[in-house]
């Protein structure tokens, strides 16, 4: 049974694996604060990462992270930075970054994808979303928040059905979501309609923005050359895993010969793995050549 409701629940582990210390001692568990520029607070950690936009004396939250971490995070923003969280947004659906949402009853908009929003509201059995203040944003939408510009987009299905990132132009930096989880192997949440050749195209996207400093879902702020890590690294999988469908191999063989040791990257047990994510790429691509056949 716990087996089953850490599969359903993927974001759990991964949450575990921060707080054993996956990627800094804690990160999971402790919340660190760091400040870029005049109008960027981030609180790393608690769940997945956190940014806020301050604008006078409101303020725009980027993931809520979950339960008792998503208080602290309202009393952070309203104590220590004097703001009243006025919008969310989310960048999808894992409860390590949308479960505090009921901590934020009065916010006056939740801009997330429609299909974060149907998935949601399907979970919601209690009706505690209800009233929430919903906002689609199904491909982009510009928003001029104190006399800045903020910019949040889809890419297309890629870690979830529904990822956003949020997109600060003035400041170069992007805040990924789960689109970045730095030294970890991308994982495509299929149960959640994500999709590992999507992903490869969202890198490629969210490449083209002229940021200098990303925040991952997880982990500590990465520079433009350590996020473009990620998208080299599915680039490479998905030309290596081409070839050897190419080469009418199997998906077996495909799994013994596909190695790429220049992308050392760590598994989240349950959620992704070298092997698992030959193996999609390689059915994603099958697909893709039945699809193209007359
Ligand atoms: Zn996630």
């Amino acid at each position: 049974m716990r087996g089953r409701f850490l599969a359903r629940r993927p974001w759990l582990l991964l949450g575990a694996l921060w707080a054993l210390g996956g990627c800094g001692a804690g990160m999971f568990l402790h919340v660190t604060r760091v400040d870029l520029g005049d109008r960027l607070r981030l609180y790393l950690g608690g769940g997945g990462n956190s940014a806020v936009w301050l604008q006078g004396r409101e303020a725009l939250v980027v993931d809520v992270k979950m339960a008792d971490f998503a208080r602290r995070l309202k009393r952070a923003v309203e104590t220590d930075l004097g703001r009243r969280v006025r919008r969310v947004v989310l960048t999808h659906v894992h409860g390590d970054h949308s479960g505090g949402l009921g901590v934020f009853p009065d916010v006056g908009a939740v801009l997330v994808h429609p299909r974060t929003r149907e998935r949601l509201q399907a979970a919601d059995r209690d009706g505690k979303l209800r009233a929430v203040p919903f906002v689609d944003v199904e491909n982009e939408v510009r928003l001029v928040l104190g006399g800045r510009e903020v910019r949040v987009l889809h890419f297309g299905p890629a870690h979830t059905d529904g990822d956003l990132v949020v997109y600060f132009p003035e400041e170069k930096v992007l805040v990924a979501g789960d689109l970045l989880l730095d030294g970890y192997e991308p994982y495509a949440d299929t149960a959640n309609g994500g999709d590992l050749l999507g992903f490869r195209r969202a890198l490629d996207s969210l490449m083209k923005l002229d940021f200098e400093k990303a925040v991952p879902g997880h982990g500590e702020v990465v520079d433009r050359a350590r996020a473009g890590r990620s998208r080299d690294y599915l680039a490479a999988l998905e030309a290596a895993v081409r070839a050897q469908v190419a080469k009418g191999k199997t998906e077996d063989q495909a799994v013994a010969e596909v190695t790429l040791p220049e992308f050392p990257l760590k598994p989240l047990p349950l959620a992704s793995s070298r092997e698992k994510n030959v193996r999609a790429m390689y059915r994603s691509l099958e697909e893709a050549v039945r699809k193209a056949a007359p």
